[in-house]
C-alpha cells in the first residue's frame, strides 16, 4: 500500500510539475470586437493563460470606459458635457479626457493649427449641407470659423479632487459630501459661445495607448492593438512564439489606398508592411469616409484655415510615432497640409516617420470600389527612417492581409 501512495504522490507531483511548466510558457491570444466605427483587434502575449485573459478583459474595459467619456455623439460623455457648456462655466472632466485634450492641443501647436479638435461647428455645418444637398454659404462658413480654435479652449491640467459625477450643472444640494466619493478631475471650458469639440481625429490614438498600458499593468509582455487605421504595438514576442529565423517584432500592414477593404472584416490589398516594436502606426485616407453633395465627393477632414473639406492629391497618409495619439493627430493634419508641408512637418518632429501616397494624376472622383482605381499611378514620399521599418524593399501587394481597414497585423504564424 505505501507503494501505491508513493506512486500517487509521484503522479500528483508530475501533474503539478506539468501544470507549473505550462503556466510558465508564454501564450499568445487574440480577440476582435466591433467598436469605434471599425473592427478592433487586440493581440496579447503573456506568461500564462489567466494573465492573458485578464489583460484582454482589462483592454476591453479600458476601451469602453474611454469611448463612454470621449465620444461627442453620446449625450452623457464628458466631451458632450463640455460641448453643452457656455462661458464662463467650466466642466469637471476625467483625467483621461484632459490628457487626450492636452495631446490634441500639442498636435494643434505642432501643426500650426492644421489639426484642430474644435472643428465641431464646421463639421455640423457640412453635415447639414450634405443632408440638404447644397454647399453652405460663405457667410455661414465664416460665422462657424469664429467658433473654431484650440486657443479658445481652457484646460486646467492641475489635478483636483472632486465628488464623482459632479458637473458644473450639478446643484449645490445634490453634491455628495463623503470623502470617499472624491476622484481626480480637471477643469475644461470654452472662452466663446457655440463651440464644439470633436476628437474624431485623435481619440482612437489616445484610446489604444491607454489599452496597451493597461494590458502591460495586467502582466502582458507584448501587445498589439489594431483599431482600423490606428495600430499600436509594444514589446516583442518571446523566442518560443517566433518561428526559427523569424522576427520577434510585430508585423503591421499598410493598406493600398487603391484597393481598400470593402468592409471592416475583409482585408484589402497591402501597399507595404512594417516591423515595429513600441511604435504606433496611423493611416488616414479619404477612400472610406466623406460625403457627397450634388454628385461631388468631399473629404471628412476639414481645413480649419478655410472652413472647407480638404481637397488634396494625397491618397493616404501613414505616420509612425512612439506616441499613438500623436501618430493619429499628425496623420489627420497632413491630410490638411498636403505632401510638401506634411513632409516638412515630419522631418522637424523628432521620432516621427511617414509614408505619403499621392495620386499621380487627378484624384479619382469615382467611388472607392471602382475597379479602374486599382492600377492608378501613385507618387510615393517616404521620410528617411520610414524605409528602415519596411519589410523587404518596395511595395508588396501579396503579403499577409491586414486585419482591418487601413493597417493591421497578420495572424500569428
Ligand atoms: P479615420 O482614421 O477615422 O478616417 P482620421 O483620424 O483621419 O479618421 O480623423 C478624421 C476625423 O477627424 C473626422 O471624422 C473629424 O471627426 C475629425 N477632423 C476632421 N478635420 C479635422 C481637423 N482639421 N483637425 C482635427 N480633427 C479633424
Ligand atoms: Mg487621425
Amino acid at each position: 500500500m505505501p507503494g501505491r501512495f508513493a506512486e500517487r504522490g509521484f503522479l500528483i507531483f508530475l501533474v503539478l510539475g506539468l501544470a507549473a511548466g505550462c503556466a510558465r510558457r508564454p501564450v499568445e491570444k487574440v480577440e476582435t470586437r466591433e467598436a469605434m466605427n471599425t473592427v478592433v483587434t487586440v493581440r496579447v502575449v503573456a506568461p500564462s493563460n489567466p494573465i492573458a485573459r485578464r489583460a484582454l478583459d482589462d483592454a476591453w474595459k479600458e476601451m469602453d470606459e474611454c469611448v463612454r467619456l470621449l465620444d461627442c455623439h453620446r449625450p452623457d460623455s464628458h466631451i458632450s458635457q463640455i460641448n453643452q457648456s457656455e462661458p464662463p462655466f467650466t466642466v469637471f472632466v476625467h483625467p483621461l479626457v484632459a490628457n487626450c485634450l492636452a495631446a490634441a492641443k500639442e498636435v494643434w501647436e505642432e501643426t500650426g493649427g492644421a489639426f484642430d479638435p474644435t472643428i465641431g461647428p464646421l463639421l455640423e455645418l457640412w453635415r447639414k449641407a450634405a443632408e440638404e444637398g447644397k454647399e453652405p454659404e460663405q457667410r455661414n462658413i465664416a460665422e462657424a470659423l469664429e467658433r473654431v480654435g484650440m486657443d479658445k479652449v481652457e484646460i486646467e491640467m492641475e489635478t483636483m479632487m472632486v465628488a464623482r459625477n459632479v458637473t458644473a450643472r450639478t446643484p449645490q444640494s445634490a453634491l455628495p459630501s463623503q470623502e470617499n466619493l472624491l476622484e481626480p478631475a480637471h477643469l475644461v471650458g470654452f472662452t466663446r459661445e457655440g463651440m464644439r469639440l470633436d476628437l474624431g481625429g485623435i481619440a482612437k490614438g489616445c484610446i489604444i495607448g491607454r489599452m496597451v498600458r493597461r494590458m502591460e499593468r495586467a502582466g502582458a509582455t507584448a501587445v498589439l492593438v489594431d483599431a482600423g487605421g490606428d495600430v499600436y504595438a509594444a514589446g516583442q514576442r518571446p523566442p518560443s512564439l517566433v518561428p526559427p529565423g523569424g522576427d520577434p517584432r510585430w508585423l503591421v500592414g499598410v493598406q493600398d489606398p487603391r484597393a481598400p477593404a470593402q468592409s471592416p472584416h475583409e482585408p484589402g490589398r497591402l501597399f507595404t508592411r512594417l516591423h515595429i516594436g513600441d511604435l504606433a502606426v496611423a493611416t488616414s485616407g479619404h477612400y472610406y469616409r466623406g460625403f457627397t453633395i450634388a454628385g461631388k465627393r468631399y473629404s471628412h477632414i476639414i481645413d480649419p484655415r478655410t472652413g472647407r473639406p480638404v481637397s488634396t492629391r494625397l491618397a493616404s497618409v501613414t505616420v509612425v510615432s512612439p506616441d499613438p495619439a500623436q501618430a493619429d493627430g499628425l496623420a489627420t493634419a497632413i491630410e490638411v497640409l498636403g505632401a510638401e508641408e506634411g513632409m516638412k512637418l515630419v522631418v522637424r518632429t523628432e521620432g516621427v516617420e511617414c509614408l505619403l501616397l499621392e495620386w499621380a494624376k487627378e484624384p479619382p472622383s469615382s467611388e472607392p470600389s471602382d475597379d479602374r482605381l486599382l492600377e492608378a499611378p501613385l507618387v510615393e514620399y517616404r521620410s528617411k527612417g520610414f524605409a528602415a521599418l519596411e519589410v523587404g524593399s518596395g511595395p508588396t501587394h501579396d503579403c499577409v492581409p491586414p486585419t482591418s481597414r487601413h493597417a493591421g497585423a497578420p495572424p500569428p504564424p
